[in-house]
């Protein structure tokens, strides 16, 4: 029987709470599949570890984990730690060095969920964003100088290269080849940045003429949020930068009912290192400890998991379980206008597997 391992980080506030209910899902999913098991590792980095130590992770930390199959990961924010130590400590400091450069996030408003677009159903709205996630306006390249000054100066370079276009326009029209529209939006702002993005529109065109079975477009970022709400039907598959893709798939979240279920896998597409997993939301210190997060989005971060192990079966009937849930209101947790808890949500997941043929 294949053994996965998994390298948990809950890190911060509800990050906590959400990666114990998926690890406890995973394996009563294990248990229902009978095909396969999971080994799961706890990692008690993130900001309690800073306050500690200094760092937000080990030195050796990424040694740790970078034989295991997959991490899942839960949020990194404190609001007494500055965010450029949250993020750049742990979340990028597994992103970057483990060459996960295809964020990718899909949306679909599941059963039982309401969307604040008025009559638009599962059809119509199913989408999937992928983030280019190594390098673009999060590439960390600036400076400051004459700070105080009148003349003082800061800058963020966009930093973006050929290979790292190429790479994530190719991976996102395979992706969309996959999918049954074949249909795949490139977004850029081509007309004010009129470098790095008119690169990026160079390279579609010749990515495009790989995959002549897959229809695209492009659109401005601009156009692009306005499309995404008065036309979700005509958008498919979406590819953007770093930047563009962070703020789209907040707004793809929101319009699937809310930030609680939205997944994300960052993925390092040729497997030489874990890809990793986390739900879109961020540590929400505002409800934590109070048993109230909805861990839907954990869950069907852990479904992009197992299709990323080579288990789309057990993905399925992930999924399968997750809609049956999400159909029933009573078991909506408060950020979807319920009363139920994690712990409920939880339960219903796990009854729902075991029910399941
Ligand atoms: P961070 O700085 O870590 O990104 P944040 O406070 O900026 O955290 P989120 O943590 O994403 O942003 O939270 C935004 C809002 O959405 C908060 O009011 C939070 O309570 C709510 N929220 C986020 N995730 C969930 C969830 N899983 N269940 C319920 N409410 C959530
Ligand atoms: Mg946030």
């Amino acid at each position: 029987m294949k053994t996965y391992k998994i390298a948990a980080i809950p890190g911060d506030g509800i990050g906590t709470e959400v990666v114990s209910a998926g690890v406890e899902v995973l394996q009563a999913l294990a248990k229902r599949d009978g095909g396969f098991a999971f080994k799961v590792d706890d990692f008690d980095w993130g900001s309690e570890y800073y306050k500690k130590h200094g760092i937000m992770m080990p030195e050796n930390g990424r040694d740790q984990i970078k034989d295991h199959d997959a991490i899942l990961f839960g949020s990194a924010g404190a609001p007494d730690v500055p965010d450029h130590i949250t993020l750049w400590g742990l979340r990028l400091a597994i992103c970057q060095p483990f060459d996960q450069y295809a964020n990718v996030r899909p949306t679909r408003i599941l059963p039982g969920i309401t969307s604040p677009l008025r009559n638009v159903n599962d059809k119509e709205l199913d989408w999937v964003i992928v983030r280019e996630n190594s390098e673009g306006e999060y590439a960390g390249v600036g400076g400051r100088a004459h700070k105080g000054l009148p003349i003082e100066v800061a800058t963020d370079v966009a930093m973006f290269t050929r290979a790292g276009v190429e790479r994530i326009m190719r991976f996102a029209f395979r992706l969309a080849q996959s999918r049954p529209r074949k249909k795949i939006t490139v977004v850029t702002k081509s007309n004010a940045q009129r470098h790095a993005m008119v690169m990026w529109d160079e390279i579609a065109v010749e990515i495009a003429k790989e995959f002549p079975d897959v229809e695209w477009d492009k659109m401005l970022v601009d156009a692009m949020t306005m499309r995404m709400v008065m036309r979700p039907e005509t958008i498919d598959t979406v590819v953007a930068t770093n930047l563009h893709a962070d703020i789209l798939s907040d707004l793809a979240a929101a319009l699937a009912g809310s930030l609680g279920i939205a997944p994300t896998g960052n993925l390092n597409p040729e497997r030489i290192f874990p890809s990793m997993f986390e739900p879109i939301h961020g540590s929400a210190f505002d409800i934590m400890g109070k048993g109230i997060a909805n861990p839907i989005g954990t869950f069907w971060s852990a479904v992009m998991m197992l299709e990323h192990l080579g288990e789309p079966k057990a993905a399925a009937r992930l999924m399968r379980a997750i809609e049956r849930v999400t159909a029933d209101k009573s078991l909506h947790s408060p950020d979807l206008g319920g009363k139920a808890t994690t712990r409920q949500v939880t339960d219903a997941v796990c009854a729902a597997l075991a029910g399941d043929n």
